[in-house]
């Protein structure tokens, strides 16, 4: 194949593995009681595409154990000397992200 074609393939495929994650972050915050597998779903196809999961959803699950964050539901979000911490009440894992 064509280096050129092989290169907009990836990139096409890059493309549809960012939806899918961006889909089903969306299905984790409407069916809570599936939230967990679509965490670790969109996480795989991260892992699989090589594609980053987006700043602002990076923040809405945990690294682990996959669970889907609601604040003030099953984690809490502070922040704290430039940084969010959050820390997950099912696995009391603390997550801190640098702000910028
Ligand atoms: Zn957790």
């Amino acid at each position: 194949m064509h280096p050129k074609k092989r290169a907009k393939l990836k990139a096409e495929r890059k493309r549809i593995a960012k939806e899918r994650i961006d889909a089903l972050f969306e299905q984790a915050s409407i069916r809570p009681q599936f939230a967990k597998r679509y965490v670790r779903l969109a996480r795989k196809i991260a892992t699989r595409y090589n594609v980053r999961i987006p700043a602002r959803l990076k923040r809405r699950y945990c690294k682990e154990c996959n669970s889907y964050l609601v604040p003030g539901k099953n984690c809490s979000i502070r922040t704290r000397e430039g940084k969010l911490i959050i820390h997950c009440k099912e696995c009391k894992k603390i997550t801190r992200i640098p702000l910028k």
